[in-house]
């Protein structure tokens, strides 16, 4: 009897597999993809098994100890997409799966046994064991049960599981009851007035500000927004509850808003174009896909959903995946209003027990459509039937850690794998999804808004020109835009207002001496925000308290330069006093929901003026709203990144695409100091073909995607020269790597990246460009060369969606 041993990955930082023996009991159960209970130095996770016939390892192996499910946890298909994902991006499969299962499915998960009622009592520890169990009210974890009968049991259970004396479940770790509340930080008493707050708070400023931040909040906020993102300390807030001043509660957990979703019934007949998009999409093969390109309001949804509707009527089932920032209860409502409770919505703030019970549902097949954002992607339905990626040219589809998966090309693979369908819809559709329309993609288009309402006109403000309002500070606000806010106003419909930049003004100098002030950690300058007052690091969240005086210098005086959301809403409550305001940024959306409250009340028309960051640039249908300003178009332009211009006409197409999609029509107002850009110039024009066409041409030379494949390696540590020496290393390998096996790659770099230090990490970096199979031979032999972390990380990302 020869001996079998299992790779079984662990959901652990250095996630390679590990070797175990295989009993004999369990040959039948340790399969690819199942769960197994296996021992870890001194403790007992759950793993998954990634091959069933591994070869012996050189040092003893110890024994897998259970396989509590009767089949497996991860589905075939879904097992070989890990497999690609790990060997095309060069990461472990270990932490590839742990992106796709559910914390609460695996790793630090117990085993819970249940007496199965009326089996028959045998002798000895099986006896002892059900006793035990009978005595605990039928069921106890395992870990449990050795600790008190102080005997190895998992042989035992295993047993008796077959026979069906017990069951075995996996249940998450013990942090459910914990999840259900939340910490809430209330103020406390009457509030004091100005007066005796300076004597109340004269020797402690900073809880003075945490007082007037709650009061700013409405009263009460969440602990961990408070110590988190607002990043006071523990010990002013613990201060403020000391005082009396704060009462720190719990509350009840906000409820999941898609959970009540209600449904939104679809519109009950095709057009003709969407008749025709359906028609081609129903006559693919398995393994197929289309690009669905339509305009803004042309309707792409309902195609999706009755693509769909077939999928499930032969008897399969569908992953519709949109950007987390789209995932919003209208897009969830129209998908609940087709197919009622068999939609499962996986979303970012799910906990780990109540994205295991999606998935569980999904995996028996209990539920059919999934709908979330990128990771979405691995919902595990048995038969999958079709794939749809709205949105696809967004960069939220790309996984910024490992694996550096970006979620379009993962679908094609997954489609291919299970033999679905693709769909991949947008009405700016990135130049990676052209270029394979040219080779695997039907190209599908609705050129025409529904109803034929004609897209709006954009008009161009030259800021340089264009008359200007005066005192208005650090914002250029034209005589245009204000004409048009005005109006809109006074015919009471209503206006979005896109400025994709947060905070109050961009950098604090001193006018004396030219210092900037920088974020310690990073390099970039810090953002000056005024509720709360202060400067913060866009990157690393750093906080400083706004100075008085030049820290260089000492001049008296600092002058705020540039401008964010912030200084524009200022503006807009001085300047349209009877408007009602809303203003949609990182910084007002980072509590849970706080997103679909906004929304909401833009939606009931109890909002006149949305004000915001690309947040607002995406998916929204509000019939009422007339005009969109942009503020500043220029704000991305120049960034040095390759995509920076498709970014600027991907964000002004799509913020444009919010104006008129009602019966009254509608404008579109773009401030710019560059109205010759090409980005913005195809953008006014709302031609995304012709800003294709203009962008692939300039892609060829210097070669960029889609002309050519793409892997940025980034080196990155705390000591700057080691990096900057590592990084040389690095590029020298690669230049080696090439000569030696005459490679069609060039290697660029090494260079410091433009973002040259984060976190205090100094970044540099070593750029290949070549064929994309060559580069994916190059990854995997770099993944075991380079990815080794010492105190400098090399990270490959491979297709890199930001080279900042
Ligand atoms: P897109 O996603 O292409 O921007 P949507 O799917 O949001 O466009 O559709 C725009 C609007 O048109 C929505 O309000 C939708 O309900 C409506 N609509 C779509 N198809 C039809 C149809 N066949 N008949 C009537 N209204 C439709
Ligand atoms: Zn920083």
């Amino acid at each position: 009897m020869t001996e079998r041993f299992a790779q079984v990955a662990l959901p652990l930082p250095l996630a390679s597999s590990y070797t175990y023996r295989i009993p004999e009991t369990l040959g039948d159960r340790v399969v690819p993809g199942a769960r197994v209970v296996v021992p870890v130095r001194r403790r007992e996770l759950i793993g998954i098994v990634t091959e069933g016939d591994a070869a012996p390892p050189a040092a003893a192996a110890r024994d897998v100890l259970a396989a509590p499910d009767p089949e497996t946890a991860i589905p075939g298909g879904l097992l070989e997409t890990a497999r690609w994902i790990a060997r095309y991006y060069g990461a472990p499969i270990g932490l590839t799966l742990k992106c796709m299962l559910p914390g609460g499915m695996w790793g630090e998960s117990q085993v819970v046994a249940s007496l199965v009622r009326g089996a028959r009592r045998p002798g000895g520890l099986a006896g002892e064991v059900m006793e035990w169990l009978e005595r605990r009210g039928g069921d106890a974890p395992v870990s449990t049960a050795v600790r008190a009968l102080k005997r190895p049991m998992w042989d035992v259970l295993g047993r008796l599981a077959r026979v069906g004396a017990v069951s075995l479940r996996v249940e998450p770790p013990d942090t459910e009851a914990a999840a259900l509340t939340e910490r809430v930080a209330t103020l406390a008493g009457d509030q004091p007035t100005l007066l005796e707050r300076d004597a109340l708070f004269r020797r402690s400023p900073r809880q003075r500000r945490l007082y007037e931040v709650l009061e700013q909040l409405g009263g009460s906020a969440l602990v961990r927004h408070v110590t988190g993102r607002l990043g006071f300390s523990a010990a002013v807030l613990r201060a403020l509850e000391q005082r009396g001043l704060v009462r720190i509660g719990r509350a009840e957990r906000m409820r999941d808003p898609f959970a009540e979703c209600s449904g939104v019934p679809p519109p009950s007949s095709l057009t003709p174009a969407q008749r025709d998009a359906l028609r081609t999409i129903q006559a693919l093969g398995p393994g197929e896909g289309a690009l669905l390109f339509g305009v803004t309001g042309s309707g792409k949804t309902l195609v999706y959903l009755e693509a769909v509707r077939r999928v499930l009527a032969a008897g399969r089932g569908a992953i519709v995946l949109v950007p987390e920032i789209g995932l919003t209860p209208q897009a969830v409502s129209r998908f609940r209003g087709a197919f009622g409770d068999q939609v499962a919505v996986l979303h970012s703030a799910l906990s780990d027990g109540e994205r295991a019970d999606a998935w569980r549902l999904l995996r028996r097949g209990e539920r059919r459509v999934a709908v979330g954002a990128r990771s979405a992607i691995f919902a595990p339905l048995p038969a999958l039937g079709m794939i749809v990626l709205d949105e696809e040219h967004e960069a939220s589809y790309k996984n910024g850690e490992t694996p550096r998966y970006h979620a379009r090309d993962v679908a094609a693979v997954r489609a291919r794998i299970e033999g679905a369908v693709l769909v991949l819809g947008s009405a700016t559709p990135s130049l990676e999804a052209m270029a394979l329309a040219e080779r695997k993609l039907r190209l599908l288009r609705l050129p025409e808004r529904i109803g034929a309402r004609p897209l709006p006109p954009v008009e161009l403000v030259d800021l340089r020109v264009a008359p200007k309002v005066s005192g208005t500070g650090a914002v250029a606000w034209s005589e245009a835009l204000d004409a048009a806010i005005v109006g809109t106003l006074a015919r009471r419909e209503q206006a979005l207002l896109l400025l994709n930049r947060r905070g109050f003004a961009a950098f604090l100098q001193c006018p004396d001496c030219g210092e900037v002030w920088q974020c310690p950690r990073c390099s970039i300058s810090l953002t000056v925000h005024t509720a709360p007052p202060g400067l913060r690091c866009h990157y690393c969240g750093h906080e400083d308290s706004l100075p008085a005086t030049c820290r260089a210098c000492g001049h008296p005086v600092q002058q705020m330069r540039g401008f964010g959301t912030q200084q524009v809403e200022r503006l807009l409550a001085e300047r349209y006093p009877e408007a009602r305001l809303a203003r949609m940024d990182l910084d007002t959306t980072s509590t849970k929901w706080s997103h679909q409250r906004i929304l909401g009340a833009v939606e009931t028309g109890e909002v006149d003026l949305l004000l915001g960051t690309q947040m607002i640039a995406k998916g929204l249908d509000f019939p009422n709203v007339t005009l969109v300003g942009v503020v500043d178009a220029d704000t991305g332009l120049y960034l040095p990144d390759f995509r920076s211009a498709e970014r600027t006409f991907q964000l002004l197409a799509q913020v444009a695409g919010r104006a008129g999609r009602g019966p009254k029509g509608g404008r579109v107002l773009v401030q710019t100091r560059h109205p010759a850009h090409h980005a913005l110039v195809w953008a006014a024009a709302h031609d995304a073909e012709g800003f294709l066409r203009q962008e692939r041409a300039l892609r060829e030379s210097p070669p960029y995607p889609p002309a050519t494949a793409l892997v940025n390696l980034l080196v990155s540590g705390t000591e700057e020269n080691d990096v900057g020496r590592r990084a040389a290393e690095v590029a020298e390998w690669c230049d080696g790597l090439m000569a030696k096996y005459e490679l069609p790659v060039t290697v660029l770099g090494p260079a410091p990246c433009p973002l040259a230090r984060i976190k205090d990490r100094w970044r540099w970096h070593v750029l290949l460009k070549g064929p994309s199979e060559t580069l994916g031979r190059v990854v995997r032999y770099a993944a075991s060369r380079l990815a080794r972390a010492r105190d400098v990380r090399v990270v490959i990302d491979r297709d890199p969606v930001s080279l900042l």
